[in-house]
């Protein structure tokens, strides 16, 4: 066995990458040629389990004829795609034959895998949580009212794994413990009763994770937390940790400019690999269960972007606040590229919450965007140099004569108000996030639907908004 797995599945995974995925907006009909095509080889098997609501099958992927059956399973939230795409990297690597083979030889006989990926293909279709009815199919484990929670739960009858792998993204703005890191991977053995009892199947997941972390610290300092563990008897994974099962639930964040989340997409590859491996070996006995609990939980969430000490004019009156933004994704027409929109979170003292990004505005005062004075004819009119022209003199909003699209999103880091648009910036509470930052007559930053700045710099920004 290779002595460092991790940093070989590291550097050699472009190979395995599944190209076809690129997008984290991927949809079922997507990964439907990558199961046929995955399992010609013969090394997985697919087996159709049987229907969403609205008629998508779903498949199994087996490799490997051992005795120990692990059954992995992802995106039952249809929102959260980040370990379908790693399956299928996982499936080219099984599929593959080179410097790997006798790892393959040994996953081949001493485990059982079975993959399901994309249990909620509906939810899927519309990057939406739930199934195609509105039911969290991990709240379905109890009373397996939809046809996917039956799907998952007879696999779980049929097969009686001896490892589960439950797999999921979380909201990205998790902070680890009390510190103001972003949670990348959050890992949980999930408690099967209200008092978090630990049996033999469940100590055995705490050491597996306590054995995960510790080799994957080198790759995400300080950024795997503990999930939280309140009892939900109506999920899957504390229904089947209840099984004598050793549940392993894995959830991904996002890195701030990684959208498609393609770094935490390889960790889920790596991750899953290399546990296949200390399922194997046996090693992570030697983990205690206080390091899986000495593991920070998840902890606050972190806002976008922090302005510490902004001076303000509220109603004629002066205020020195923070001010707190997020930048929320959207896909509309299941567009497969994200914009964004931004929101005016908090105002006030806000100095024992965290920010993602901060910046220090001591010295500075807040001074609404300006609207251009002419009316351009067309965006087209609108190119970079005009743009940042435009920025640099504190316009943040051109009017357009003329605008096609009926889309809330404009595509070019600066706004658009429509030519019989009434808007008028105001910086408050729930608001959009533009405006600019002075230092006497000096504009020093300005903030474009979100996104801190320097005047006229433009690459920062995604897009700007459509008033
Ligand atoms: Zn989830």
């Amino acid at each position: 066995m290779n002595i460092d797995l991790t940093a070989s599945l590291f550097h050699s995974y472009p190979k395995y990458f599944e190209k076809k995925l690129s997008s984290k907006r991927f949809a079922h009909s997507d990964i439907l040629l990558l199961i046929k095509n995955n399992c010609k080889k013969k090394a997985l098997h697919k087996t159709m389990l049987g229907y969403s609501i609205e008629q998508r099958e779903i498949f199994s992927l087996e490799f490997g004829e051992g005795k120990t059956i692990v059954l992995l399973w992802s995106q039952m939230h249809g929102d959260e795609p980040t370990a379908t795409m790693a399956m299928f990297d996982i499936f080219n690597f099984l599929n593959s034959e080179d410097e790997f083979d006798n790892f393959r030889a040994l996953i081949k006989k001493k485990l059982r895998l079975i993959f399901v990926p994309m249990l909620n293909p509906d939810g899927a279709e519309i990057m939406i949580r739930q199934n195609a009815v509105g039911i969290d199919l991990n709240r379905d484990a109890k009373s397996l009212q939809s046809p996917e929670s039956k799907i998952l739960y007879g696999l779980v009858d049929k097969h009686k794994p001896d490892i589960a792998f439950n797999l999921h993204d979380q909201d990205f703005r998790w902070s680890v413990g009390t510190s103001s890191n972003l949670a990348a991977i959050s890992l949980l053995a999930p408690v099967y009763d209200y008092d978090k009892t630990t049996n033999e199947s469940r100590l055995k997941a705490l050491k597996l994770i306590a054995d995960l972390r510790n080799d994957f610290e080198k790759y995400l300092p300080g950024r795997i937390a503990r999930y939280k563990d309140d009892y939900e008897p109506r999920s899957f994974g504390d229904m089947i940790s209840g099984k004598n099962v050793s549940t392993i639930l894995i959830e991904s964040g996002r890195d701030v400019n990684d959208s498609n989340k393609t770094f935490y997409r390889k960790i889920n590859y790596m991750m899953i690999l290399s546990a296949f491996e200390k399922i194997i070996c046996g090693k992570y006995n030697r983990r205690s269960e206080n390091e899986y609990f000495y593991i920070p939980t998840n902890g606050d969430f972190l806002y976008d972007l922090i302005l510490r000490n902004v001076n303000i004019v509220l109603k004629k009156q002066k205020y020195v606040v923070d001010i707190a933004i997020n930048r929320e994704e959207f896909y509309d027409n299941n567009s497969r590229i994200p914009n964004f929109i931004s929101t005016i979170m908090d105002i006030g003292d806000l100095s024992v919450l965290n920010g993602i990004e901060e910046f220090d505005c001591t010295e500075l005062r807040l001074v609404e965007g300006k609207i251009s004075e002419s009316v351009l004819h067309s965006i087209k009119e609108l190119n970079r140099n005009k743009i940042k022209s435009f920025l640099e003199h504190g316009i943040l909003f051109v009017k357009l004569k003329s605008i096609s699209n009926k889309s809330r999103f404009s595509q070019l880091p600066i706004n658009i108000l429509r030519h019989s648009s009434s808007y008028s910036p105001k910086t408050m509470i729930n608001t959009r996030a533009n405006f600019n930052l002075y230092k006497g007559n000096k504009l020093v930053k300005h903030i474009i639907n979100g996104w801190l700045c320097n005047p006229g710099e433009i690459d920062r920004i995604n897009n700007g908004l459509i008033f």
